[in-house]
């Protein structure tokens, strides 16, 4: 008889947003007149935008006719786009040569199948409270993780230190669910760090495009060293609103080496091997994006969520709560008031004001007595979430 993956025995349930459907849905049944507002989830709510929906449509057409009708794509990426993406690297002063990026089907997809690189027996680092894909994906893996803590004391940017026994390193920045950005100056220490023990960064820069303040990396590879010790994941899904269309990309340099062994080769071998490559349309869709145009209209919609990060900002603002993220980053993370922990605060806003947020709790233990607001909601919703959050926290 086959034996199944008994790492999959290892992984925690997560009742994070299934708690969370679960209590909204019993407060709806008893309270069926009830608006709920909801800054939880952390999906677009802005559609595509023009120049992306006429790329589209323009591909779809394209694959009518056959004489400009496209079957298999290649593996790593229509190189017309891998070459559009390596210039939006440019404009930061980054040189990548266009066989370094990889176009994707999106961050979550990478970010799980990336892990076949790697040994089993490499030590993962997840710093916390994380992104649970990270977690989960090294578990599947049957991999050993080592859990880095964070804190309002280091803003939730916790930095190496000389008794971390890491392979593996992964930074989110900006980070999900923390909105906090690492700088360069702290982002070198880990590439420093990486390097010294021939460890491998995976630099989840989803959010990237969200950042505002001029001296932020968007990218690990702004920082010198990091072609030897990075790899870096993206998304266009919350740039450009592809959480349901898909599109993503992957950095690898060609310098990043482990014992004779090259990690752009192999994953040239991977993706020619597991993938066919991403869907011609989606791929005239996603170029769109890095247009003129397309970042015009696309930096419009980012626009519109920062100033819902602005609105609730505010109000934390003049009720002198901790937080962090909102400004260069698409979540709000906020210290729970009084002492509460985050799923009686959870409770307490859904009772009280019908706001819903996520509990802080759910991104790893040390995210307890949190709470995370996304900023991605309808802008009236938000000002009216952010009207109720005042009146009942400043009693
Ligand atoms: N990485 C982070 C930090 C995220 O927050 C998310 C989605 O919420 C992803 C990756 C997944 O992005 P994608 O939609 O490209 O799979």
């Amino acid at each position: 008889m086959i034996a199944l993956n008994k790492n999959y025995d290892n992984l925690q349930d997560s009742y994070l947003f299934y708690n969370i459907a679960q209590k909204t849905k019993a407060y709806l049944a008893e309270n069926p007149d009830q608006k709920l507002y909801r800054m939880g989830i952390g999906d677009v709510s802005l559609p595509l935008c023009d120049a992306v929906i006429k790329a589209l449509h323009t591909a779809v057409d394209d694959q009518a006719v056959k004489g400009s009708f496209h079957g298999y794509m290649p593996e790593c990426g229509d190189p017309s786009l891998r070459e559009t993406i390596a210039n939006y690297y440019k404009r930061r002063g980054v040189n990548l040569e266009n066989d370094e990026v990889f176009v994707s089907s999106g961050a979550s997809d990478e970010l799980g199948d990336i892990l076949d690189l790697f040994s089993k027996d490499s030590k993962a680092l997840i710093m916390e409270p994380a992104y649970p894909a990270y977690v989960d994906a090294n578990v599947m893996a049957g991999r050993e993780i080592i859990h880095l803590p964070s804190g309002a004391d280091n803003g939730f940017l916790p930095l190496p230190t000389d008794d971390l026994d890491a392979d593996l390193i992964y930074l989110c920045s900006p980070n999900n669910p923390t909105g906090a950005v690492f700088d360069k100056e702290k982002l070198k220490k880990w590439v420093d760090f990486a390097n010294a023990r021939g460890a491998i960064i995976i630099f989840d820069a989803a959010y990237e495009a969200f950042i505002e303040e001029e001296d932020l990396p968007h990218s690990i590879f702004e920082i010198e060293g990091a072609r030897t010790c990075a790899i870096e994941i993206c998304s266009l899904s919350k740039t450009a609103g592809f959480t349901g269309t898909r599109l993503g990309y992957t950095v690898i340099p060609k310098t990043l080496e482990r014992g004779g062994q090259n990690a752009n080769a192999m994953w040239v071998r991977n993706r020619t091997t597991k993938t066919n490559g991403i869907s011609y349309i989606l791929q005239k869709g996603g170029a769109a994006v890095f247009t003129e145009e397309g970042q015009e209209q696309i930096h419009r919609n980012i626009a519109i969520y920062k100033n819902n990060a602005k609105v609730l900002m505010e109000v934390l603002d003049e009720l002198g709560i901790w937080y962090c993220g909102g400004k260069n980053a698409p979540y709000i993370w906020m210290r729970c008031p009084d002492n509460m922990g985050s799923w009686e605060f959870f409770d307490y806003l859904l009772k009280e004001i019908q706001v819903v947020g996520t509990p802080g709790e759910g991104f790893g233990a040390c995210g307890e007595g949190y709470f995370r607001f996304s900023t991605f909601g309808d802008p009236e919703d938000t000002k009216e979430a952010a009207r109720r959050i005042k009146e009942l926290l400043k009693k």
